[in-house]
């Protein structure tokens, strides 16, 4: 479908895309539009079903795998996760700049289709900083936050592949990670801007 380019927002978990692309939403209202991915993780407590995630059973999740609703879709850390094609043909819909916040097996089997997106990878400053963000937010049992943090140390590797990323933000300073990346996305946000206002 035409429009504006998506954005894949990547990156390790605990790197702060959540907090970046909640705060992209929140200050260009109507120009981006969040990807609502599938999981059968458990919410946390503040999650909304249907905004942050859509949480369904395992069952639900591949009824839907086989037949064929998903773009993409890989299993983090033990759980289910997947971008079916209506969550991001609803953005698209509405002309606004699709933000995917997918892993990294998902980035690859992005790659494969013809979304075409913008492809970023959110750093974390060190492996330190972020299993103490992790820890801080207090979210994940001790065998998750251990996954994660293995899952990080490789992603960080592999996300440094010359051309698998348009651009790496390191979230170290949120105030300067947040400018970078308004920066990055500046002529896509210029462009929904002004065809809103013609
Ligand atoms: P992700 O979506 O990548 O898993 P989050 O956005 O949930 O990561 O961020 C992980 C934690 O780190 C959250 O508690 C968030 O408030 C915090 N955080 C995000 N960016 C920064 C930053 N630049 N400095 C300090 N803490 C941060
Ligand atoms: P969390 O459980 O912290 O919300 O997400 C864990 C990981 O799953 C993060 O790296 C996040 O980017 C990724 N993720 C979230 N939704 C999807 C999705 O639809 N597809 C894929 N491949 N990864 C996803």
């Amino acid at each position: 479908m035409a429009g504006p380019r998506p954005v894949v927002l990547s990156g390790p978990s605990g790197a702060g895309k959540s907090t970046l692309l909640k705060r992209l939403l929140k200050d260009f209202e109507g120009v981006f539009g969040f990807s609502v991915s599938h999981t059968t993780r458990s919410p946390r407590p503040g999650e909304v079903n249907g905004k942050d995630y859509h949480f369904v059973t395992r069952e639900e999740m591949q009824r839907g795998i086989d037949g064929g609703d998903f773009i993409e879709h890989a299993v983090f850390s033990g759980n289910m996760y997947g971008t079916s094609k209506w969550a991001v043909q609803a953005v698209q819909a509405q002309n606004q700049i699709c933000i995917l916040d997918i892993d990294m097996q998902g980035v690859k089997n992005i790659k494969k289709t013809d979304l075409n997106p913008i492809y970023i990878s959110i750093h974390p400053p060190s492996v330190p900083i972020l299993e103490k963000r992790l820890r801080d937010r207090n979210t994940e049992s001790v065998e998750s936050l251990q996954k994660r943090l293995q899952a990080a140390i490789s992603d960080i590797e592999i996300s440094k592949e010359p051309g698998l990323f348009d651009e790496i933000i390191v979230n170290d300073d949120l105030e300067e990670a947040y400018s970078k990346l308004q920066e990055v996305l500046q002529q896509e946000i210029s462009a929904v801007q002004s065809s809103k206002d013609s």
